[in-house]
């Protein structure tokens, strides 16, 4: 049986008017903080190689995105905010977001899980490409795409500069429940604690990004194997529609947390709210039962924001969690 043909619903709409690429400049920032995250980029590997059973993974970094720590700890006091950042040794200004996007390859398929940022909430991100050059493949060799939420930078990379397919043998698959809030109706972003003009910024970069793809599209509804190998877990709240993954073969497992945390230092080892959550309440229930599913069965995790390469495990603490990074494999 074939997965994509079973879920595909290929959706039909005009394209979208104004063709110009809209970006989402970083949520405040220093000058000096753009420029020490672009100095970071350089060199090092964007890529990383592991396995889940027969399935080869490859966490291929987009880049990061920055924002106010607030943003990212919508109900931290202020003090406490600014102690725990500075206990991790970050910076108290501005906080780092990594992009791991996930390439799977089994089955004879290569399916990328999130599409990354691009450059449509800041300069650093848009990456992927290069890295997908460094292990040997180009966009073209991507058969799906599987999109955990519509976020811009989850998004992103899906639309060329000048306005094409990024990937151009790809089916994509977005949650349907996003689709039809942030895509077909014009969603009220007032939730988010960031400036009118960013949200409408926001909320274009969105429908921008995805317009591309809509020839090829299949909405999904989180809850089932969509490709063998690749089960969707539900968990809204984040935005209506978002999955988090599964990856699973023989034995072996890895979950994909996907937006349920941001920084594990704020997210994790604190259980502060990310602002941007749009139920919070219901965001919060998907976040305790996936972090308590993955901590009892002891599952690999891979947090899409979390520090490259965003692996490692979640262990359950008195009431809370904590963030345990895995050991680097060469
Ligand atoms: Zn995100």
């Amino acid at each position: 049986m074939n997965a994509l043909t079973l879920n595909r619903r290929t959706i039909m709409l005009s394209a979208a008017a104004g063709a110009s690429s809209l970006v989402v400049p970083p949520i405040g920032g220093s000058g000096r903080a753009k420029a020490q995250a672009a100095s970071s980029l350089g060199g090092n590997s964007g890529y990383y190689h592991f396995r889940v059973g027969d399935i080869r993974a490859t966490v291929l970094s987009d880049g990061v995105i920055s924002g106010p720590p607030r943003v990212y700890a919508s109900d931290a006091p202020e003090a406490e905010l600014r102690a725990v950042l500075r206990h991790a040794f970050l910076p108290t200004d501005h906080m780092n977001l990594n992009l791991n996007t996930l390439l799977i390859e089994t089955g004879g398929r290569r399916i990328l899980i999130e599409a990354g940022a691009g450059k449509t909430m800041g300069p650093n991100g848009g990456r992927i490409f290069e890295n997908l050059a460094a292990i040997g493949l180009s966009a073209a060799d991507i058969d799906a795409i599987v999109i955990s939420h519509t976020h811009p930078d989850h998004v992103g990379n899906l639309r060329t500069a000048d306005g094409g397919k990024a990937f151009p043998r790809a089916t994509v698959f977005v949650p349907k429940a996003d689709w039809d809030f942030f895509v077909r109706t014009d969603p009220d972003l007032s939730y988010m604690p960031v400036p009118q003009d960013f949200r409408a910024r926001f909320a274009a970069a969105i429908q921008n990004s995805l317009e591309p793809a809509k020839k090829e599209l299949a909405l999904y509804e989180a809850g089932a194997e969509i490709i063998p190998g690749l089960t969707t877990i539900v968990a809204s709240g984040h935005t209506p529609g978002m999955a988090t993954f599964l990856v699973h073969s023989g034995n072996d497992q890895l979950l994909l947390t996907a937006d349920l945390a941001y920084h594990p230092v704020v997210n994790v080892d604190r259980p502060w709210i990310p602002g941007p959550d749009r139920d919070k309440e219901t965001a919060l229930a998907s976040r305790r039962r996936i972090f308590d599913r993955a901590a009892t069965d002891r599952i690999p995790v891979l947090g899409f924001h979390f520090p490259f390469p965003g692996l490692g495990r979640l262990l359950k603490t008195d009431g809370a969690y904590a963030w345990v990074p895995a050991n680097w494999q060469f």
